[in-house]
């Protein structure tokens, strides 16, 4: 199977981003001229000290844009990113995976935040987001986690949906998408996956993902996603991991 590779070395030379690895970091210029750096923010959770930082960054009249994977999106002048940037790393905040790599986790609030919750969505987030970023995949992976079925965060509109159930389990779907020209909706493949599983069950995903894309490489385009592979391999092999990982 692919073993996983990580990479989170960029550097900013002043007037791009230097990285190694297929992986895109979330510096990027926009039409407006200004510069936009992503922050990777899993579950969309900030500290009051990390927002006076990013209010530091973008000065006073600056625009910060939430975007709807939860992750800010800070608007600055392409000469102030270094300086940014830095500050940015002294707040403990991270630029987030634009492409090639697991993009910003969405989450809703789950447990302490909201009633119905199951479980909770934002330790699991994080819990994920530390196990993955900065992981070297063919294209853009996304996970979202709600924490009952009112599913707040659309998990069949991911690469990976994960839904709490109680008792500290979780339902996982497979190969949604919610944007691109042919929108999907995931499969149901597990239910009642304890907690402390997730993580090895999504290493094996992401390891088959890899290995799928390989060789589909001759076939079609080279930026394939999840649901790509899964078209042309099929689920079985998925559903097989899944039950290996578990029984283990
Ligand atoms: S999905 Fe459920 S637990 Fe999460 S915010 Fe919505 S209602 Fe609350």
């Amino acid at each position: 199977m692919a073993e996983l590779k990580k990479d989170e070395r960029f550097t900013w030379s002043g007037g791009k981003v230097l990285c190694e690895s297929s992986i895109t970091w979330g510096i990027a210029e926009q039409s407006n001229g200004l510069m936009a750096i992503l922050l990777n923010v899993p579950g969309g959770v900030l500290t009051g000290k990390q927002l006076r930082v990013i209010s530091e960054v973008v000065g006073e009249d600056g625009i910060v844009k939430n975007s709807r994977r939860m992750a800010p999106i800070l608007f600055v002048a392409k000469e102030k990113v270094g300086n940014g940037l830095a500050l940015l790393k002294e707040a403990g905040l991270k630029v987030a995976c634009l492409h090639g790599s697991v993009r910003n986790i969405v989450s809703c609030p789950g447990k302490g935040f909201s009633k119905n919750s199951r479980g909770d969505t934002l330790e699991l987030a994080q819990v994920l987001n530390k196990e993955f970023y900065g992981t070297i995949l063919p294209w853009d992976f996304k996970i979202g986690i709600s924490g009952c079925p009112r599913n707040c965060a659309g998990v069949q509109c991911h690469d990976v949906g994960l839904m709490a159930e109680p008792r500290g389990k979780f339902s996982l779907w497979i190969g949604g998408t919610e944007s691109g020209f042919s929108p999907k909706h995931g499969v149901l493949v597990s239910k009642g996956i304890p907690k402390d599983k997730v993580p090895a069950v999504i290493r094996g995903i992401l390891e088959l993902y890899c290995e799928g894309a390989e060789e589909l490489k001759n076939e079609q385009e080279q930026r394939v996603r999840l649901y790509g592979v899964l078209e042309r391999t099929g689920i079985d092999r998925f559903k097989q991991i899944v039950t290996q990982v578990l029984a283990n």
